[in-house]
Formats: structure tokens, C-alpha cells, sequence
């Protein structure tokens, strides 16, 4: 059940602050997505390849769709002839991957770098070592049909708001740091963190694209 209530009220706050919200439909129906699209949402985030490439043709064609989960190489080519941003990108064989794929649907296909910030073993993403050879190596470079637009990452999973605090502020940190590393293919200008649980406190520190699922759609169990 969707809740219009709360996407009301979450659009009246994040759309002055210029920040994106990224509506976080999965295992959720199609009559649900359809049911935000038709208050005016556009952005939607999936996280398995499956499921996204059986909603998508059912869903009108103006739709974002941002895949968010963690992608797997070899699935790849069923997302690459329409999604808009894909923001868990972990290592530089997936970037490869998404290069050659995008090339033969013809696209250039914005990605995120998904960073490791979270104090918790099950959370994937790069270290800032890992970051700095991805964004520098003469190989990311010769990429032509992808653009590395920003920087993704998840808090770990704790009521201690100031842990979770200190987390994002070491991504809002590196995006920082590389803000100025500006290339053919490289602009680092989107920072996607913050959930249903940490959106405030991931906008404070500087998050510009929120992805909500369970505040607009319900608890997934
Ligand atoms: C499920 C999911 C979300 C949304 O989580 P909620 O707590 O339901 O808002 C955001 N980001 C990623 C990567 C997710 O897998």
C-alpha cells in the first residue's frame, strides 16, 4: 500500500533542497509504482535485474529506472538498453562490463561508484584506495559509454545516529576530494546515501539523491 501521505510531505521537503528522491519499488507491484508515478514521481530504484526487466515494459516509458542492488556482470546486457543511472557500481571489471554493454545498445549509461563506508562485513563498495585507482586508471580513461557521475554508499544499519553521521561524512569526504578530478567520462556531482531510516540525517551531510522505499511503500518484510 503506498503511502501518498508521506510522499507528499517527503517531496515538499526534498524538492527545495534540490535533492532527488529515489522511490525504492522492490518486491513492490507494478499497481504501486503506477500509483506514485501518477502524483508526478519519475525516479524509481530496483535492486534485481529480474524483476526490473519484467516491470519495466508494464510501466510507462518516461520512468528513471536506477538500479541500486549489487549487479552482477553477466547480467548486465538486460538493464543496459534503458536504465538511467546505476549506482552500485563496486569494482573496475563491473565498470568494463557496463562499457561494453552500453556500446552495443549505443548509450553512454551514468554510473555511481558504490563506496565502502559501513562498519559491517555484508556491505559491498570500494575503499578509498580502491576509489583512487578507479578514477585515475588509464583503463576507466578509455571508457567510452560510461560516465561516472558520483558516489553511492550505506550506513551501517544502527540506531547510533552519530556513527551513522560519521559514516557519511567520510563518503560526503571523498566525493570531495575528487569534486575537482573532472575528465571526458569523470564528474563526480551526484552523492547518493540516506534511506527510509537516515534521509535526514544523510541530507545534512550533504546527500543529494535519497533512495526511500519503505517510508512510501510499506515495511517489505
Ligand atoms: C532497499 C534499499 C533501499 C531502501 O530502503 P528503505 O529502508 O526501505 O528506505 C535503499 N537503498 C538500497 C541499496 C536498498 O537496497
Amino acid at each position: 500500500m503506498v503511502n501518498t501521505e508521506a510522499y507528499q510531505k517527503l517531496r515538499s521537503e526534498l524538492d527545495p533542497k534540490g535533492v532527488t528522491l529515489v522511490a525504492v519499488s522492490k518486491i513492490k507491484p507494478v499497481s504501486d509504482i503506477k500509483q506514485l508515478y501518477d502524483l508526478g514521481q519519475r525516479d524509481f530504484g530496483e535492486n534485481y535485474v529480474q524483476e526490473l526487466v519484467e516491470k519495466q515494459p508494464q510501466l510507462p516509458a518516461d520512468i528513471r529506472w536506477h538500479f541500486i542492488g549489487h549487479l552482477q556482470s553477466n547480467k548486465v546486457k538486460y538493464i543496459a538498453p534503458f536504465v538511467h543511472l546505476i549506482h552500485g557500481v563496486d569494482g573496475q571489471k563491473l565498470l568494463k562490463e557496463i562499457n561494453k554493454q552500453a556500446a552495443k545498445v549505443n548509450r553512454v549509461i551514468p554510473v555511481l561508484l558504490q563506496v565502502y563506508i559501513a562498519k559491517e562485513e555484508s556491505k559491498f563498495g570500494l575503499d578509498a584506495a580502491e576509489l583512487e585507482e578507479v578514477l585515475t586508471s588509464a583503463e576507466t580513461a578509455s571508457f567510452r559509454n560510461i560516465r561516472i557521475e558520483g558516489l553511492m554508499g550505506m550506513a551501517s544499519f544502527t540506531e547510533n545516529t552519530e556513527a551513522v553521521r560519521e559514516e557519511f561524512s567520510i563518503l560526503k569526504g571523498l566525493a570531495d576530494r575528487w569534486a575537482g578530478h573532472i575528465t571526458e567520462n569523470i564528474q563526480l556531482r551526484t552523492l547518493s546515501f540516506g534511506m527510509s531510516g537516515d534521509y535526514p540525517l544523510a541530507i545534512e551531510e550533504g546527500s543529494n539523491m535519497v533512495r526511500i522505499g519503505s517510508l512510501l511503500f510499506g515495511a517489505r518484510n
